[in-house]
């Protein structure tokens, strides 16, 4: 069994979400983001506060995460939802939620 690896810092770090998730944990409780949703997110979470790394976790991966936020047409840079900046598709952190 998984246990919750966010700390209660990281969880009151993540309140910028909040609009969508409330918090990670919040996140991976709630019903999915809606498309109409994550349109409306600005990633704001640092990479720091969810723990974000560019390989997977136990086979989890951002490219995977309801999160994600493939390339934009001509690019190679992934994104996320969540986390501000660029990142790999092939990357994980402690938000990471199945779609
Ligand atoms: S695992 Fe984390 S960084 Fe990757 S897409 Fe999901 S929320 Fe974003």
């Amino acid at each position: 069994m998984m246990t919750n690896p966010i700390k209660r810092r990281t969880i009151i770090n993540l309140g910028s979400m909040a609009a969508v998730a409330g918090s990670v944990a919040a996140a991976r409780a709630a019903a999915r983001p809606t498309a109409a949703q994550l349109q409306t997110m600005v990633p704001s979470v640092s990479k720091a506060a969810v723990g974000y790394r560019d390989i997977p976790w136990h086979g989890r991966v951002c490219g995977a995460c309801v999160w994600f936020k493939p390339p934009d047409a001509g690019t190679t840079v992934s994104h996320c939802h969540l986390v501000a900046g660029p990142i790999s598709a092939a990357g994980w952190c402690q938000a990471w939620m199945k779609p």
